[in-house]
């Protein structure tokens, strides 16, 4: 049967993870990619489960990424819970089509026995390594007679079942993102399909459950280019039609180099953790490595407008730089466009960490608080860096040092300041509807007139001392939120400071 012979135009993709414990960022990309590819062209997105390295099996983590990708909204068609006609998704347990299919091999004359022993490889190894020869399977059981082959099955003699790779031809094949690819098969090692345990290698376990789920395309890391021609030498010796590849650049670390752990979070997990939203990370790793085309400046993009311009010939093939500080810009926009109460909903777990807000009878006054976030919304890049710019809105009088008031660029000396404050207290005792930024703005623009300053050397102090903060909301709004009390009672502080 070849693939896709009912339906040929059925695009049908994959996400083949192993279950390591959580999804890497290149992973989400990965995923991300086939989901868009699929749906793009109204195919199905199918994940599968590749637990075929029994070694490494951790306990929960299929079920966990279950649950991160459905975080993401990757909903596939097909997969280990949502079932389908093309099951079980879990590579394990199809371990009995995998040795089938290896028998067949074995039939067809296209894979041979190899009782080769542990030690009888070490010793190859270094004897390559010596002759300075890479280091390759010497294929010497791929001529034992079927007499030996017989007698050592009779011994009960382990082995592994190996591929014959042909000798002196050349793999062609045309990958959607790198064009046309051809490498040596005398460069290619004759590969174990089946181990001496009777599980199988992910090189047969991947051709043959991607030949029987009927995957159109296989798109997947660059990291898994050199296993291609591989799998196309087992796509020959079955006889099967082979999907078409598109391998996604790589990672990497703004020096260039793999994008690895030691340089910061790889994990998905890690990111949520730290108070990304789903929406902005999965956004931010749709851009590395693609972009809508040139010409199109949009970076923001939903899932549904990414369905709509995704497609792979728009994918490069030079490695992507994971750069944080885009993602940070690019999880402020997003938290700019949020609305204020699940915005605030967001951010209350991280202030009640604080004392200082636990402690304030202002933190049950939930429209005060939706007040002060609405003010930092614009700067807020991620939850965790609102509470720094909260913490003066529930603390009596923030920290700071009086040489804030000081700024040699708007002509702010202590003088002045202290003309500012002191002049700008009387008016605003005077004024009663802090409420209204346009009124608390006419008063102070007459402090600025009487003084005949610019408008700097008079608001530069005011927001310094209201703030402790060089950077923070404008004047009025702050003079708005903190009300008159709280905010006299800081200019006077301010005042007190200076003199
Ligand atoms: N199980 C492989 C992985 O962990 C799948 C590679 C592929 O997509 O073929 O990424």
């Amino acid at each position: 049967m070849s693939i896709n012979s009912n339906n040929p135009r059925m695009i049908r993709t994959r996400f083949a993870p192993s279950p390591t414990g959580y999804l890497h960022v290149g992973g989400l990309r990965t995923a991300l990619y086939s989901f868009l590819y699929a749906k793009k062209h109204n195919g199905k997105f199918i994940l599968r489960i590749e637990d075929t390295d029994q070694e490494r099996l951790v306990e929960g983590a299929t079920e966990n990424l279950i649950k991160i990708l459905n975080l993401f909204n990757l909903k596939f068609d097909e997969g280990p819970d949502v079932g389908g006609e093309f099951g079980p998704y879990i590579q394990s347990e199809r371990r009995e089509l995998h040795i089938n299919e290896a028998e067949n091999l074995l039939k067809k004359n296209a894979a041979y026995r190899c009782f080769c022993t542990k030690e009888d490889l070490d010793k190859m190894r270094e004897e390559q390594q010596r002759l300075k020869k890479p280091p390759m399977y010497d294929k010497r059981c791929r001529f034992l007679s079927s007499e030996e082959i017989k007698q050592k099955l009779e011994k009960n003699t382990p082995h592994v079942i190996r591929l014959k790779v042909p000798e002196n031809q050349k793999i062609i094949y045309n990958d959607l993102i790198r064009g046309k690819i051809e490498v040596l098969t005398n460069t290619i090692d004759d590969q174990v399909l089946i181990k001496s345990d009777g599980f199988p290698t992910y090189h047969l376990a991947n051709v043959v459950d991607d030949h029987y789920m009927q995957i159109s395309h296989v798109i997947r890391g660059e990291e898994w280019l050199p296993s291609t021609p591989k799998h196309i030498i087992l796509y020959q010796a079955f006889d099967w039609k082979q999907p078409e590849f598109a391998h996604l650049p790589l990672l990497l670390n703004p020096d260039k180099t793999k994008l690895s752990k030691r340089q910061g979070d790889v994990a998905c997990e890690d990111y949520l953790n730290k108070g990304y939203l789903e929406e902005a990370l999965l956004n931010f790793v749709a851009m590395l490595g693609w972009n809508p085309g040139s010409g199109e400046t949009q970076e923001i993009f939903t899932l549904n407008e990414l369905i709509e311009k995704f497609d792979l010939n728009k994918v490069q093939k030079a490695g992507a730089i994971f750069n944080i500080e885009k993602l940070d810009w690019m999880n402020g926009l997003y938290i700019r466009q949020m609305d204020i109460e699940k915005l605030t909903e967001q951010i209350l777990p991280y202030l009640q960490k604080q004392e200082w807000f636990t402690k304030s009878p202002l933190s049950k006054d939930i429209k005060y608080l939706q007040e002060c976030i609405k003010l930092e919304q614009s700067r807020i890049k991620t939850f965790p860096d609102s509470i720094p710019m909260l913490e003066i809105f529930f603390t009596e009088q923030p920290e700071y040092d009086k040489k804030i008031f000081l700024n040699e660029k708007m002509k702010v000396d202590e003088a002045i300041a202290k003309e500012a404050l002191e002049k700008s207290l009387k008016a605003l005792e005077k004024h009663d509807n802090f409420d209204n930024e346009e009124t608390t703005k006419e008063t102070l623009m007459q402090v600025i007139t009487e003084m005949n300053v610019k408008n700097g050397q008079v608001l530069w102090p005011i927001r310094t001392t209201l703030t402790g903060r060089e950077f923070s909301p404008g004047v009025f709004e702050l003079l708005r939120v903190l009300g008159k009390e709280n905010s006299l009672k800081r200019i006077r502080n301010g005042i007190e400071k200076i003199s």
